[in-house]
């Protein structure tokens, strides 16, 4: 059996598994989505770990983690349907758009998280508010798998360059390298079917290095004009 990058049978070449009334078991697909859902949790309970050990009330360290208990129940609900239902099953092409839904309302909260910024922000709503659009609209994007890697990508690069200009070089350069060793067991499957349960694994170790960004101070001196214009 042949999969797809984001762990998804590839319809194109693949029949679908045999059903019965419209639920599936074949333990070589199963069996990975349901790796894929319990990799999930670790995440969401590592925010609120740091959330509950921060020294002070941080209502940065406090977005971050909202945005991975907003996402968890979809990507968990996703990957689950997926175990359990043929993969062009309506349900699971609800979950997948809503699973990409709350990846971008994550990620907006996570710009005003890591900016401080209004208008920072703001153009991150413009772009994520559009890339929601784009996952609600779609029909059946399982094999659209190359163009909805490109949207998370495009709102990850965006909300964290705040990073860079707070001049924590080193988290962010250890956000890109994180960031990149996850995106390698997703693009290029080193772990087989169980690649993106290790990319979820991977992308909690990004998970400890966004919060540590979040506890950082927002950025002084704003070194580009609109960010300075958002701090007026
Ligand atoms: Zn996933």
């Amino acid at each position: 059996m042949k999969y797809a990058p984001d762990g998804e049978v590839e319809l194109s070449s693949d029949p679908e598994p045999p059903s019965r009334g419209g639920w599936y078991w074949n333990p070589q697909y199963s069996w990975p989505e349901i790796a894929n859902a319990l990799t999930m949790p670790p995440c969401a309970l590592l925010s609120m770990y740091v959330l509950s050990t921060a020294l002070e009330h941080n209502p940065r360290v406090l977005l971050i983690t909202i945005a991975a208990l907003i996402h968890l129940p979809f990507s968990m609900a996703f990957h689950l349907t997926s175990a359990f239902r043929k993969p062009s099953s309506p349900e699971v092409l609800l979950t997948r758009n809503l699973d990409l839904v709350f990846i971008h309302l994550g990620g907006l909260l996570a710009a005003y998280a890591l900016s401080g910024c209004i208008v920072f922000t703001a153009i991150n709503a413009f772009v994520n508010l559009g890339l929601v659009a784009r996952a609600l609209l779609s029909q059946d994007q399982s094999k659209d798998a190359a163009a909805r890697g490109f949207c998370v990508f495009l709102s990850v690069a965006l909300y964290i360059s705040p990073v860079m200009l707070t001049q924590n070089y080193l988290v962010y350069l250890r956000m890109l390298g994180e960031l990149g060793l996850a995106g390698a067991f997703y693009l290029f499957r080193f772990a087989g079917r169980w690649s993106h349960a290790c990319f979820h694994i991977l992308l909690t170790l990004y998970q400890y290095s966004l919060l540590s960004a979040a506890h950082q101070p927002v950025f002084q001196h704003p070194p580009i004009p609109f960010i300075a214009l958002g701090k007026v």
